[in-house]
């Protein structure tokens, strides 16, 4: 398997730098992995925002993500 740069939040869908332990935007600690898909918001005034729940503020999300194994 590829490894990806990143990990995702299982619970806010954030990307985060590979070795997080910890979200720093919602604090949760499940951290995976298994993730697909990235969606980039790079300001407040974008249309994605409020797209879905977890779309809320700039940030790198992934789209999917399942546990890691
Ligand atoms: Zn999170």
């Amino acid at each position: 398997m590829r490894r990806k740069p990143f990990v995702a939040c299982m619970n806010c869908k954030a990307l985060l730098p590979r070795g997080t332990e910890r979200c720093p935007y919602c604090g949760s600690t499940e951290i995976t992995e298994n993730w697909d898909g990235v969606v980039i918001i790079i300001s407040e005034e974008s249309e994605l925002i409020g797209k879905t729940e977890y779309l809320k503020k700039p940030g790198r999300y992934a789209v999917e993500v399942s546990a890691s194994e």
